[in-house]
């Protein structure tokens, strides 16, 4: 949404009142919330509830959208442009949600999310849920399809979303391709931080790059210190110090395991 009547109404969304419940969700059901500083709280709950009001949540296969539903998936969403804006969801306008891992109609690929078209994410409820239950594994299926929506925000699908000025498209593209390629050749640093499913194409090398920033940001800065801190440059934000933060972390970084085969999109 942009534009004057688009500005005009997300304002007018930005000052309704979080309702109630809403909080309690974010508190119980969102493992990252606890950890946003208090400076970016009232930024982040303002951006998601105009993240809620403005999308449409769809429930296939018969499920049920409920507030935890559009809670949960809306904390994803809104975590990645925490320190952008809005505006890189303005083509987004639908999340359709399964309550299970569903399948392509070739019936061969079972895919845990999806981001469909310019304006449609698929998610699956479950998926949604054990990627948010075990970070560590870097492996989150909401932050990986709303990565994808970032980058298509251009209106190119290539691994390289609008970054935040035009000097930073030269480093980005060096750094990127360097880790992207190492990833490819099996690089054993790489595959401690990323999923192998990174080395497809330089799209999904973005969106799994992204899930290890926000889910085992200390281990990226520590093994993959250039590609943490290119990431970070775009994103802003610091997850590694979150991170250490954390009542459950130690500071110490993940299981360095990865590179799981799987099938998400
Ligand atoms: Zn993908």
């Amino acid at each position: 949404m942009s534009g004057l009547l688009g500005r005009l109404n997300r304002w007018q969304l930005a000052r309704r009142p979080i309702p109630e419940t809403w909080l309690t969700i974010l508190q119980e059901s969102v493992p990252f919330y606890p950890l946003i500083s208090s400076e970016m709280r009232q930024r982040f709950v303002e951006m998601l509830k105009i993240f809620i009001w403005e999308k449409y949540f769809i429930g296939a296969g018969g499920m049920v959208i409920t507030d935890e539903v559009r809670v949960v998936i809306a904390a994803c969403a809104v975590r990645l442009v925490l320190y952008l804006d809005l505006s890189y969801y303005d083509k987004l306008s639908e999340i359709v949600v399964y309550p299970y891992v569903y399948r392509h109609l070739d019936g061969e690929v079972a895919v845990l999310g999806e981001a469909r078209n310019w304006g449609t994410v698929v998610l699956s409820w479950p998926a949604v849920l054990q990627g948010l239950a075990s970070p560590k594994k870097g492996h989150e299926t909401a932050t990986h399809e709303f990565a994808h929506v970032l980058d298509r925000a251009d209106g190119v699908f290539d691994g390289t979303p609008k970054l935040r000025a035009r000097a930073d498209y030269k480093p980005w593209a060096e750094i990127m391709s360097r880790h992207y390629l190492s990833l490819r050749k099996g690089d054993p640093m790489e595959e401690r931080v990323l999923r192998q499913y990174g080395g497809i194409n330089e799209a999904e090398f973005f969106a799994v790059a992204t899930e290890s920033y926000f889910e085992r940001p200390q281990l990226m800065k520590e093994l993959v210190p250039d590609l943490y801190a290119e990431l970070q440059a775009f994103y802003g934000g610091d997850p590694a110090s979150l991170e250490c933060k954390s009542a459950a972390s130690s500071c110490s970084h993940g299981d360095g395991q990865s590179g799981e085969k799987d099938s998400v999109h």
